[in-house]
Order: C-alpha cells, then structure tokens, then sequence
C-alpha cells in the first residue's frame, strides 16, 4: 500500500502520479467497476468521484449524496486506491469525515475557492484534522483568490495541501472549456514551492481529444500529478461526458504521455526554459484576446459614428491616445518608440476597420 503522505510530497519517488475516476459517482456497479479497472495501471493512486456536484443549473444531475460514500468505503476495501471527493460546504466535510473508511482526501472545487465565505467556512470545519486538502484554482482568473484559500487551510493547521490547477472561464468561446493560464500556475507554485501542484486536463479540455496535449504539457512544466475524469460508459455519464476517458483509454493515454525524469541539470534547464516559453506563449495569447476585444468594440464606435454621420478620424482623440499610452508605457518601463508603433499599428486597423464599416454601408 502507499503511503499516502510521501504521495503529497514534492519529492515523492510516485511523482508524478494519477488521480482518476469519474466526474460523478453514478452507481455502485460504476464506480466499483471503473476503480478496479483504472487500478491496473500502477500510475494511479488515488480514485477521484463527485458526490455532491456543483452544477450550473438546478436542473442537472446534482450527485447521489452520501450513499456514495459507502461505494467508495468499497473501493478501499476491493483496490489499493486512495479516495479522494469534492466538498463545497460544511455538512459535506462533516459527512466526509463520518465516513473515515470511505474518504481519504477532500477537494475543494473551482467554484467554492472562488468564494472565500465558503473556503473560510470549510476551513473552519476542518481546525485541527488531519486531512489531505486539494484546492482547484478559482474559475476566475484570480490569482489572489487561489492563494487565499490555500493560506486559510494552511491557518487551519492542515499539514498535506496540493493545488489543483483546471483552468479559467473564458471571456470568448475557445476550443477548450477553460484556458489553462500555466503562467497563473507557474505563479502560484513559485508561492508555495512545497506544496504539490496536479493539472486537470479533463476541466481544462472539455472533450477528451485534447487531454493529451494538455497532460503532457502539464508534465514538460514539472508538475506533481493529473487529474483526469475516467468512466466506465462516458457516452452514458450523467455529468462531463465529453471528456471522461474510459479505463482501456486511460491506460493507453498514460502509455503515451512522457513521463520526464527531474533531477539532471540539463533537465532542469530545459523545465526553466520551458516555464518561461508558456509564460510567454501564454501572455501572447491574452493579448490576442485583448485585440479581439478592441477590435470588436472599435466596430461597434464604427456603427455609431456612422449612425450620427460622425467622420472616423478625430485629431485631438488620436492625439490624446498617444500621449496617455506613451506616458502609461513609460510607467512600466516599456520604450517610448516602441510603444508608439505598437499604438499606431493598432490604431491604423482600428480605422481600417472603421472605413470597412461606412464602405459597406455606403454600397448597400
Ligand atoms: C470536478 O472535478 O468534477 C469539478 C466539478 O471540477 P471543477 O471544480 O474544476 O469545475
Ligand atoms: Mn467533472
């Protein structure tokens, strides 16, 4: 059997391990079924089942409650996994912790974190218990919040806490349900470098085709272990069908991700080199969202100029731009040139796009 505490450590020989099971515990034969079937593969450690869903509406299956405990209190007793379940209030961790033989760790879910009255009232529950605790980042990209949940349990006296990193809502539709942000990651790792942090790709993708690549990026940064949502009949679950694996595709995705050693110095070299490129990618990819987003409202100014047959360019406006942008650059240290090329590409597009407008119109 593992032991349970070097599992939650940075330096574990197990690193980086696997959690998985399914998105919801549906029902005995499901969940007894999946955990004896992810259990062969030796990189999975701990089982993971929603008892209680947080669901964005009423109307969706919202977990089957506590008689799900004693399905997992089965899992211990049938398999050497670990269990480990989503707690969002109170009564949920006193529960947990009734039903000692059938919960190993509690995690708590993106949406809870992003409220501290509940992360306090949580933490509060667990003053002086000995429990692993695993924080999902906020939906939110609130780096703040992430870590003021983490300090609230590290004040309860919680000793073995990881983080648990799912992505953020995004602002626009993308391929993948939430954005992964590894820079929010990065950034909080470097905060508390002794505490384990796991990737969920199955959150992050949303459909099981990029798990992948999500995985394996979260194991060329270095991280400690995934999450990853495994069911017996995905196309049958009751919660994240899209993305759960079944067990046979677990197994065959863990063959298939590169398992990277840690310790050698060119190793070391290449995860720095690596941490920065997807800070930087990532940084691009926020400024790309950014344009959009400019650009959408410069057609709606387009529109409205047109409609009170206002003309496109207005001198002491760009003039005022330019000044405020070069001043505010200056702030940040950023050069002055630089930024007024920045400003006057952008703002060249920005009346391109205008001119789209008013010609459209003007041919229709
Ligand atoms: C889950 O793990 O099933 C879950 C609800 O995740 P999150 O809190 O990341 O949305
Ligand atoms: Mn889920």
């Amino acid at each position: 059997m593992n032991n349970l505490k070097s599992i939650f450590s940075i330096n574990s020989s197990s690193s980086p391990f696997i959690i998985a099971g399914p998105c919801s515990a549906e029902s005995e034969i499901q969940v007894i079924k999946t955990a004896k079937a992810i259990e062969k593969c030796k990189k999975v450690k701990i089982f993971r089942a929603g008892i209680w869903k947080p669901r964005t509406s009423p109307s969706s299956f919202e977990g089957v409650g506590k008689v799900g405990l004693r399905w997992l209190e089965r899992v211990k007793k049938e398999t050497q996994l670990f269990t480990a379940v989503e707690a969002a209030i109170p009564d949920h961790i006193e529960t947990c912790l009734k039903y000692k033989k059938a919960v190993d760790i509690i995690w708590i879910g993106a949406r809870t974190t992003a409220n501290p009255f509940s992360v306090q009232s949580i933490a509060d529950t667990l003053k002086g218990v000995d429990i692993p605790v695993m924080i999902k980042n906020p939906v939110n990209p609130d780096i703040g919040l992430w870590s003021g949940a983490v300090e609230r349990l590290m004040k309860a006296g919680i000793k073995q806490l990881a983080l648990i990193h799912r992505g953020f809502s995004p602002f626009v539709k993308t391929n993948m349900r939430n954005i992964p942000k590894w820079e929010l990651a990065i950034e909080l790792r470097s905060r508390f470098p002794e505490l384990p942090i796991i990737n969920d790709p199955s959150h992050i993708s949303g459909n099981k085709k990029y798990i992948h690549e999500i995985a394996q990026k979260a194991l060329n940064l270095n991280f400690n272990g995934l999450m990853i949502e495994t069911h017996n009949n995905p196309s049958k679950a009751l919660s994240d069908a899209h993305q759960q694996l079944t067990p046979d595709e677990l197994i065959e995705l863990i063959k298939n991700l590169k398992f990277r050693k840690q310790n050698s110095e060119n190793q070391e070299f290449s995860d720095s080199l690596e941490q920065y490129r997807e800070q930087i990618d990532s940084i691009d990819f926020q400024l790309l969202e950014l344009l959009s987003k400019r650009m959408s409202i410069i057609e709606n100014i387009g529109r409205y100029k047109l409609e009170n047959n206002v003309t496109i360019f207005q001198l002491k406006r760009w003039l005022d731009i330019v000044k405020t942008r070069k001043e505010f650059g200056k702030l940040l240290n950023l050069d002055e040139i630089f930024i007024k090329k920045i400003i006057q590409r952008v703002h060249k597009e920005s009346i391109r796009k205008q001119a789209e407008i008013m010609n459209n119109k003007n041919i229709s």
